[in-house]
């Protein structure tokens, strides 16, 4: 999307207030970004709309151009939406104890493992005995599936009985947890790989005889358009208090999430994040945001460079980078530049897929301290070895070095970053006008 709407950006030009061609050109953008991302159709018709009332008129600030506005607004309703009234993430109703939660969800979705890792989060976090206990009498290796992740985690499952129908196995759950002096109950449920009668007349008498505190849909974050019909079905005939998006983990941009919460009015509580017991996270409406719009936190990092690149410099450098010049001066301004925006970590954590790079970096010793050094290294050269990063041969450098009170060694990987940073800059004056950095620097 980043790309795509920085040349819709580079079109809008309007001063004063938000105009509704200007709106609308990027809307459009918008509106492909989100059924890309496997928004259904008229969730994302909808929230367009909504958008588009909210931006036309609003008066264009200052130092961001209107397109990066009309983002910003975007990004900001996006959360909104998703984040309801918020109250709800990761938060389970699960007093009165022994409290009953039911798992709904289609074949596949990640019930049985999405069960499993919430009992050992109740268990560890909130110290919470919990009884689970497996509903699905149609795949033999269903309940020994729970049974093993039981053994796993450490907690207690049903012991399992040949012949019995869901419902019995709901009663007898309930017994056990009340007699067996549990604080919760889980119910995980057997799925279909669609919607049928069969299946919610078993879910709704499971419901009725458990009454649950919680009722959680799972949900595949990389269905797509079907998220709606599966989230609508279960609401209308079941009821579900709140949402699991599992998958979220995989390439999948969980448009579901906005689908969803749009259509159901329910929370999304938790995100799954692989087939791990621990690999289980609160929602956080403003991950998900960026990555249904494709452009990470982009827009936050707009912002930081709004505060704090002052535009003539990053314009004349645009300029020279655009040439193909970037220099130890150009690199050194780069380098600050990164210690202002939060350093490395700062940076990186904002871009897409960048966050586990900057966790690396860190481990591997580069951090903030190493801007820092690299800066005291470009100190200690001449005017005209900074200007011409070639002069620096080996008597060159071991003065600069020393003058930094530094090793050489250090240099030689400034040098090298230096290198790979002009390749960057040079690529990414190629690409001009789409260039993220021109983005970041308006
Ligand atoms: P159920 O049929 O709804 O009970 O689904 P399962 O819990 O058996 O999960 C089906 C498959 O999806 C299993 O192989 C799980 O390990 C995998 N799975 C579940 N949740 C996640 C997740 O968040 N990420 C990934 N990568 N795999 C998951
Ligand atoms: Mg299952």
């Amino acid at each position: 999307l980043s790309e795509r709407l920085s040349g819709v950006f580079d079109k809008l030009t309007s001063q004063g207030a938000l105009s509704e061609d200007d709106v609308k050109t990027a809307l459009r953008e918008v509106r492909v970004a989100l059924l890309e991302a496997d928004v259904s159709l008229g969730v994302a018709r909808d929230f367009v709309k909504a958008v588009t009332d909210k931006a036309t008129g609003q008066a264009v600030t200052k130092s961001v151009t209107p397109g990066q506005q009309v983002v910003k607004i975007v990004h900001d309703e996006l959360i909104a939406v998703l984040a309801g009234d918020g109250a709800d993430a990761g938060a389970l109703k699960i007093d009165n104890a022994p409290a009953p939660i039911l798992m709904v969800g289609l074949q596949g979705s990640g019930k049985t493992t999405t069960t499993a890792k919430l009992a050992r989060r109740l268990k560890e976090r909130e110290k919470k005995r919990v009884l689970m206990a497996s509903l699905d009498v149609y795949r033999p290796a269903a309940m020994q599936q729970l049974a093993v992740l039981g053994t796993q985690i450490g907690v207690d499952t049903l012991p399992i009985v040949a012949g019995q129908k869901p419902a019995e196995i709901a009663k007898r759950a309930k017994q056990a947890a009340t007699m067996g002096g549990y604080d919760v109950y889980m119910l995980d449920t057997a799925g279909r790989l669609h919607i049928d009668d069969v299946l919610m007349d078993e879910v709704q008498q499971v419901r009725d005889i458990a009454n649950p505190r919680e009722t959680l849909l799972v949900v595949d974050g990389l269905t797509g358009q079907d998220a709606v019909n599966v989230a609508t079905e279960f609401e209308d005939k079941v009821g579900i208090s709140g949402v699991v998006l599992t998958r979220m983990d995989g390439d999948g941009r969980g448009g579901a999430a906005l689908s969803m919460r749009a259509v159901t009015g329910k929370p999304i509580k938790f995100v799954g994040l692989g087939e791990k017991m621990d690999a289980l996270e609160e929602f956080h409406p403003e991950r998900i945001a960026g990555r249904i719009l494709g452009m990470g936190d982009i827009v936050a990092l707009v912002e930081k460079a709004q505060e704090t690149i002052e535009a003539e410099q990053a314009e004349r450098m645009m300029r020279r980078f655009t040439k193909g010049q970037f220099n130890m001066n150009d690199m050194r301004l780069q380098l600050e530049q990164m210690l202002k925006m939060g350093g490395m970590e700062g940076i990186m954590g904002m871009m897409p897929g960048m966050g586990k790079m900057a966790g690396q970096a860190k481990e591997a010793g580069f951090d903030d301290k190493v801007l820092t050094r690299q800066i005291a290294l470009i100190q200690s050269m001449t005017k005209k070895e900074r200007a011409n990063p070639a002069l620096l041969q080996a008597s060159r450098k071991k003065r600069i070095a020393a003058g930094s009170g530094l090793e050489v060694s250090e240099l030689n990987k400034l040098l090298k970053m230096h290198r790979q940073m002009a390749d960057m800059m040079k690529k990414m004056g190629k690409m001009g006008k789409g260039g993220m950095l021109k983005q970041a620097v308006k």
